[in-house]
C-alpha cells in the first residue's frame, strides 16, 4: 500500500492541511504502508521554494516522515507531455480559446445551468472557420478532454458510494503548463500510489481523475476524502483565522487538537478505523 500527501507550496501549512497530512500518513502507516511527499508546484505564480521548504519542516515538526526523495510536479513535464500526446492520438483532446467570462456566460444560456465550474463544451463543436479564426486571433489555447459527459460512480472510504458526470476539464493550461487533473493521475500512477487521502474540497475532482486514469490505461487508487478544517465563521480555515499554523502553535499543541478533533487518542495507529473518524468539518476555534 502507498499513500501520499501532495501540498501546493503556495504558503503555509494551516491546522486544517496538517490534518489532512496526518491521517494520509496514518492511513498508509497503519497499514505497515509507504508514504510519499509530493509537492504540487506546477503554478509557477504562487509556488514558492520558501514555501515548499516550510511545509517540509512543519509536516517533520509534527512528527510525520516519508520515504524516498521528496518529488516535484515542475520536475516532471516530460511524463505528462507523454500521458496528453497518448489522449491526443485516441482523439479525445481538443483546444479551447473560451476565456472564464465566457464559459460563464455560456453556462447560464439556454441549454440550461451547468453544475457550477463545468465547460458547456463551446470549442468542441467549432466549424472549421470558427476554428482557424481562433487560431488567428493569437489567444494562447488550453487544451480540453473530450469527456463524452462520461459518469463516474466510485467508493469513497468515508463518504461511501458516489460519483458524477464528467465535463470537458482542462488538460493542459494556455500558458503551457499541465493542469493539476493530468498531473496528479499520471504521478499518482507513475509512483505506486494505491490509496489518495486528501480533503473533500477535491471529491468533485475524482470522477474526472479516474476518467482520466482508465483512459490512460492507469490504476485506479482507493479513496478517502476527509473533512476539512473551518473557521469559527464557518468558512474553510485560513491565515486570516489567527493562529493557525505551526508559526503560533507548538506542534504538540496542533497534534493534540489534531488528533481530538478526529476522535483519536494517542497512540493512534491501533485506533485508525474509517468508520470512527468524522465526516463533517471540524471547526478550529482558538
Ligand atoms: N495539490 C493539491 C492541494 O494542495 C492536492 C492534490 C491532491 O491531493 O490530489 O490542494
Amino acid at each position: 500500500m502507498t499513500g501520499r500527501f501532495a501540498p501546493s507550496p503556495s504558503g503555509r501549512l494551516h491546522v486544517g492541511n496538517l490534518r489532512t497530512a496526518l491521517l494520509a500518513w496514518l492511513f498508509a502507516r497503519s497499514a505497515g504502508g509507504r508514504f510519499l511527499l509530493r509537492i504540487e508546484d506546477l503554478d509557477r505564480a504562487r509556488s514558492k521554494p520558501e514555501h515548499e521548504a516550510q511545509q517540509i519542516a512543519d509536516l517533520k515538526a509534527i512528527g510525520l516522515d516519508w520515504d524516498g526523495e521528496v518529488v516535484r510536479q515542475s520536475e516532471r513535464t516530460g511524463l505528462y507531455r507523454q500521458a496528453l500526446a497518448r489522449l491526443e492520438n485516441e482523439g479525445r483532446v481538443y483546444p479551447c480559446w473560451c476565456t472564464r467570462a465566457e464559459i460563464r456566460a455560456a453556462a447560464e444560456a439556454p441549454h440550461g445551468p451547468l453544475p457550477e465550474g463545468f465547460y458547456p463544451g463551446t470549442c468542441r463543436d467549432l466549424t472549421d472557420a470558427e476554428r482557424a479564426e481562433r487560431e488567428r486571433s493569437g489567444r494562447p489555447a488550453a487544451l480540453r478532454l473530450d469527456a463524452q459527459a462520461e459518469e463516474i460512480a466510485f467508493h469513497d472510504l468515508l463518504h461511501g458510494e458516489t460519483g458524477g458526470v464528467v465535463d470537458d476539464f482542462v488538460l493542459w493550461r494556455g500558458d503551457d503548463t499541465p493542469a493539476y487533473q493530468l498531473a496528479v493521475v499520471v504521478d499518482d500512477a507513475d509512483q505506486g500510489v494505491d490509496q489518495v487521502v486528501r480533503g473533500d474540497d477535491l471529491i468533485d475532482s475524482t470522477p474526472r481523475q479516474i476518467l482520466l486514469a482508465r483512459l490512460l490505461g492507469l490504476p485506479q487508487p482507493a479513496y478517502a476524502h476527509v473533512p476539512l478544517v473551518l473557521g469559527p465563521d464557518g468558512q474553510r480555515l485560513a491565515k486570516r483565522h489567527g493562529a493557525v499554523t505551526l508559526a503560533d502553535l507548538a506542534p504538540e499543541e496542533a497534534l493534540e487538537w489534531m488528533a481530538a478533533s478526529l476522535n483519536l487518542t494517542l497512540p493512534v495507529l491501533e485506533n485508525l478505523a474509517p468508520e470512527r473518524l468524522p465526516r463533517e468539518p471540524t471547526t478550529w476555534l482558538t
